[in-house]
């Protein structure tokens, strides 16, 4: 018989239970729930309004009931009291597809469907802010290439080690930190895992980090580019496909080029062939493509992709070959949804396979002081309102992922898109008073 939660809390010295779930625009939803109450929760679910959260709802929808599941049960590392579940959502007894968590599970059972297993890994960079927001939290932390700067990591090591330390303790299997390219930015490793495993660390990696530097009287942002002349935050992801029992990788192939299977550049044409669609669901937001199609920085380069287009171990293209067996997407930012960043890359991968698409052409060049010449490659969107036009061109992702939950989510970003566009900028009057 399996435990009930309330007796599993009981041995882990947990009070309440987070409840949460991830809208469609990446927030975090949650409901504190006492011990005594979740076991009711956990059959019947917590309830939530839709239209209260990024869900494409009204006020009129019956309420959601957000499951939680018990296999992704993390007590926080800094507050063990609580413990925090990610829930799927239901309305009316029904999975609700626009769900972000649904989505990824549907395309996982795709990829299982046809003997496939999916491992990702992510590199979730982020700043540290000072409590206000409105600059980086270490005033000291000014050189022009930061990138690796041991000095600045070690001013910030209560803060580094504590979410370390709470990675180790959770199995994750941590096993790098440094600074990053930005001043006041950090990235954390830990290993692959199953796609939903990560998406699930990913969600929670990403509230730890927030609660982890207000504790210590800081802010951190994972906004894709928050100072126009720094390095901006991305969230490249690594991803390979194994069998079923996930002993084999099915990308290895050390006869292919660079050591990438058939199947490899199969999935790595897909993500290609559909690059500017998965892009709403990567860069998602206004502010995404500030960081991607961007001027150099003050470190000399913006480490983030202008093309859509793949290379072996360089670090200037979309996709990145680091070594045999897996690919880096190095599209992705930190505003990417946790589990809307691996769905649409595994929609368009299994397309590729599907279709056999060809990954084309790899370049080497670098692409930022060596552009391929216009016209060689597809460019990628210059701005959220592009990217959610080329969403909504594209017939793959919404075939894979639900057509319901593509609508939603771009009738939303829509929305989000129309309301930055009321708004009249200072580049606007500097260049356009004196007309
Ligand atoms: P880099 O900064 O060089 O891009 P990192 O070490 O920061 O690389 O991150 C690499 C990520 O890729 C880690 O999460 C790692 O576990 C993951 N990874 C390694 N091998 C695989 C694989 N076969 N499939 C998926 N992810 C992988
Ligand atoms: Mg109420
Ligand atoms: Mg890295
Ligand atoms: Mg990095
Ligand atoms: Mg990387």
């Amino acid at each position: 018989m399996t435990k009930a939660l309330s007796e599993i809390a009981q041995e882990k010295g947990i009070r309440y239970f987070l409840i949460s779930f991830t809208d469609l625009f990446g927030v975090q939803r949650a409901k504190l729930v006492p011990t005594a109450a979740i076991d009711s929760m956990e059959a019947n679910g917590a309830g939530f309004a839709g239209f209260a959260t990024w869900l494409d709802m009204t006020p009129a929808d019956p309420d959601l009931f957000a499951i939680p599941d018990r296999n992704s049960l993390f007590p926080l590392p800094w507050q063990p009291e609580i413990g925090w579940m990610p829930a799927d959502l239901y309305m009316n007894g029904e999975p609700v597809k626009q769900a972000p968590r649904y989505v990824l599970k549907q395309a996982l059972s795709q990829a299982e469907a046809i003997g496939y297993r999916v491992k990702t890994g992510v590199e979730c960079e982020y700043f540290l802010l000072s409590a206000d927001g409105t600059d980086i939290s270490d005033l000291s932390d000014r050189a022009s290439k930061p990138c690796y700067d041991q000095q600045a990591l070690m001013r910030r090591f209560d803060i580094i080690a504590e979410i370390c330390d709470a990675m180790l303790a959770m199995g994750w299997e941590a096993y790098q930190n440094d600074h990053e390219d930005a001043n006041g930015q950090f990235e954390m490793n830990w290993t692959y895992a199953d796609a939903l495993v990560t998406a699930d660390r990913h969600a929670f990696f990403k509230y730890m980090v927030k609660a982890i530097a207000e504790k210590h009287g800081f802010r951190a942002t994972f906004m894709p580019k928050p100072f126009p002349h720094l390095t901006g935050n991305g969230c490249h992801t690594h991803l390979s496909i194994w069998d079923l029992e996930g002993n084999t990788n099915l990308f290895d192939d050390e006869k292919g080029e660079l050591g990438l299977s058939r199947l490899a550049y199969q999935f790595i044409g897909g993500v290609l062939h559909s690059a500017e669609a998965v892009c709403a669901f990567t860069n998602p937001t206004v502010n995404s493509y500030k960081r991607i199609n961007a001027p150099v920085t003050n470190s000399g380069a913006t480490w983030s992709p202008n093309t859509i287009s793949y290379t072996g171990n360089n670090r200037t293209h979309m996709i990145r070959i680091p070594e045999a067996g897996r690919f880096e997407f190095r599209l992705a930012d930190g505003a990417a949804n946790p589990y809307l960043l691996p769905a649409a890359l595994i929609a368009s991968g299994l397309d590729g396979i599907k279709h056999q698409r060809e990954a084309g052409q790899r370049y080497d060049n670098n692409s930022y002081t060596d552009p391929l010449p216009f016209g060689t490659v597809k460019q990628l969107p210059a701005n959220l309102l592009d990217a959610l036009r080329c969403l909504q061109a594209n017939t793959i992702l919404p075939d894979a992922l639900g057509l319901d939950f593509v609508q939603s989510y771009i009738k939303l970003k829509q929305r989000e898109w129309n309301d930055y566009s009321t708004r009249i900028s200072p580049w606007e009057l500097e260049n356009t008073l004196d007309c």
